[in-house]
């Protein structure tokens, strides 16, 4: 059908040249009348693919979404669209819902965001199913799924969708890759021979780093300096940790705010909002924090401890760079944080078998932090997609790692395991080789190990290191039942006997000196003070309109017409992301500071 009308709302409606990877098809699917899957990362532009089809087809598009706190914000950034949109939740009050309910009876919103207890009320579904409704997407639709890892009572429900509505395209979306997971959504849903797309999982834009931790506020600091001004968020695992780093933070002058399911829901609500609406905040949060944020302008994610999963990870550090401008991701962990993740798993109320099902992932996630190859190619085999060798922008490309023999090593740190019973932590061990004098040491006679202090002359951060790479090449394990102790496994005993080699990653202390920029500050001094003033003229116009910048611009519009520096009202409109609607508000402004600058 129409595909043409499409491009052309795509690029007077929202200033764009083109459809991006799937979007196209997708919409196609939906104006054809059909069902669709939809998977795309996060970034991959889903919101156009139900969005488009809601303006061209006749009726009210419906989107159903788990985030009832985000609704209003997606609602604005409609309506500055010149998209007639509203949304219906717990939030408005009466007077507002019988005006939503109204415009939607006289068939004048395009969009309506639903959230779901309220869509599944049998009042809401009767008053709906009086008007044509264009197209009913489900946002976040792994939610409906309890092998997905964001499982939501109420998502279950939506299965009832299809039966109220059986001649509506119904589309689900989602940034989940794991085919179990897709099945599921396709089930609930009851989706009908559903188009099903998907796209690669790659985030090109995302540059991945992974270190060991050694001083992990020094090393977030360092980070940070790149990062002046920027938004971004600090991943912590608990949530004291998340209040002292936010702290210090603040104490080195940084705009930061803490975020975690233990803080009262206000202050939550406030310091998310102001993530959302500043344009230099960085929220240091649990993973509490996060899902359905859809900041384009996130540009850096940082890890201070092991997330659980690499699932988790790909999650949590997706939510940088959506708007495909350069962000940088960062971890830092050590073996602490297994040995802690396990320990919490131990205790958790999970069924065995699921329990076995984490560790593994903890397992897989541990060796993609010590890979020796491309990690991004890594981490795309993880979710079975072939990738290139290279990537060039990860770690690992831009600074290869060096491996070198260490069988000598490894075979002194193996052989104190063993004499200390197996039963031991790799604190002891390290103890033990470095010959302390520790009260351990004493209690157990360990100064009588043949081993004692043959390793003395090595600091003890490396043999922690060597202990990891054991680990992860299989020639320990940890046994979590007794709280860490490293056990032999069939592997160390062929490594004992030298009938194999092992080969150690050298540590990178610190990432060398990154090559390639990874901030897109690149901006040359006579630019700058134009940049400075596009940027105080969007958080003006964002004041004034009550409005977060991103709404006015994004980023990339400003880097453009800073670049072209556009004269007229015409030569703007070809700028990336001025649409009819922006033009018209706020083009006169932009000119005249761009006029200014001439
Ligand atoms: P998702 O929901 O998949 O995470 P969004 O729909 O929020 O992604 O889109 C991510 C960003 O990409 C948004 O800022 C959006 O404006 C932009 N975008 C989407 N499609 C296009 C396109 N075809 N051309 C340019 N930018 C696009
Ligand atoms: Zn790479």
């Amino acid at each position: 059908m129409n595909l043409q009308a499409a491009e052309q709302l795509l690029q007077t409606t929202y200033g764009f040249d083109a459809f991006r990877g799937q979007q196209a098809n997708a919409i196609d699917a939906v104006l054809s009348g059909r069902d669709a899957l939809v998977l795309m990362p996060t970034g991959g532009g889903k919101s156009l693919c139900y969005q488009i089809p809601a303006q061209l087809r006749a009726g009210t598009g419906i989107v159903i979404s788990p985030l009832i706190a985000l609704m209003q914000d997606q609602v604005m950034a409609l309506r500055e669209l010149g998209i007639n949109a509203a949304y219906l939740n717990s939030t408005l009050s009466m007077e507002e819902q019988r005006q939503v309910t109204q415009q939607f009876a006289a068939g004048q919103l395009q969009m309506l965001y639903v959230a779901p207890e309220r869509l599944l009320q049998p009042k809401t579904l009767a008053y709906l199913s009086q008007q044509p409704i264009s197209v009913i997407a489900v946002d976040e639709a792994h939610c409906v799924s309890q092998w997905g890892h964001d499982f939501r009572q109420d998502y279950l429900g939506l299965g009832v969708l299809k039966q109220h509505f059986p001649n509506t395209p119904l589309m689900a979306l989602t940034a989940t890759a794991d085919q179990r997971t897709q099945t599921e959504i396709e089930q609930r849903l009851q989706l009908q021979d559903p188009v099903r797309l998907d796209a690669s999982f790659d985030r090109p834009n995302l540059q991945y780093h992974v270190s060991v931790r050694q001083d992990a506020r020094k090393q977030l600091i360092k980070f940070l300096a790149r990062h002046k001004q920027e938004a971004g968020i600090v991943y912590c695992l608990s949530r004291k940790k998340v209040e002292s780093t936010a702290e210090w933070l603040v104490s080195r002058g940084i705009n930061a705010l803490p975020y975690h399911a233990g803080l009262p829901a206000q202050l939550r609500q406030t310091h998310q909002q102001r993530f959302l609406r500043e344009d230099d905040v960085v929220i240091v949060a649990t993973v509490a924090f996060g899902m359905g944020i859809d900041k384009p302008d996130v540009r850096f994610v940082f890890h201070m401890d092991l997330p659980k999963s690499l699932e988790a990870y790909y999650q949590e550090t997706g939510r940088a760079g959506r708007d495909g401008e350069p962000a940088e991701v960062h971890m830092v962990y050590g073996l602490q944080d297994v040995v802690r993740l396990n320990q919490m798993l131990n205790e958790s109320q999970m069924e065995e078998q699921q329990k076995q099902v984490e560790r593994h992932k903890l397992n897989a996630l541990l060796g993609w932090c010590e890979i020796t190859h491309c990690r991004r190619q890594g981490l795309l085999n993880y979710f079975e997609e072939q990738a290139p060798t290279f990537c060039g922008n990860c770690d690992v490309c831009i600074s290869p790692p060096q491996t070198r023999e260490a069988t000598v090593e490894a075979q002194k740190f193996l052989s104190t395991v063993y004499r200390t019973g197996q039963r031991f932590g790799t604190a002891h061990i390290v103890d033990v080789l470095r010959g302390l004098d520790t009260e351990k040491i004493q209690q157990h006679q360990h100064k009588q190990l043949s081993t004692y202090a043959i390793g003395a002359d090595v600091s003890a951060s490396h043999w922690q290191s060597i202990a990891r790479q054991l680990i992860v090449q299989g020639y320990l394990s940890n046994d979590f039942e007794r709280y860490g102790a490293l056990t032999l496994t069939d592997n160390s005993r062929a490594l004992l006997r030298s009938e194999k080699d092992f080969h150690y990653r050298e540590q990178l202390a610190e990432p060398a000196e990154r090559k390639k920029k990874a901030s897109r500050n690149g901006v040359s001094e006579q630019d700058r003070s134009l940049w400075e003033a596009l940027r105080e003229c969007r958080k003006q116009l964002a004041n004034e309109h009550d409005l977060a910048p991103y709404m006015i611009f994004h980023d990339a519009t400003l880097m453009q017409m800073m670049e072209e520096r556009p004269e007229t009202l015409d030569s703007l409109s070809f700028v990336h992301g001025v649409g009819a609607s922006k033009l018209d508000k706020y083009g006169e402004a932009f000119l005249e500071v761009i006029g200014a600058h001439a």
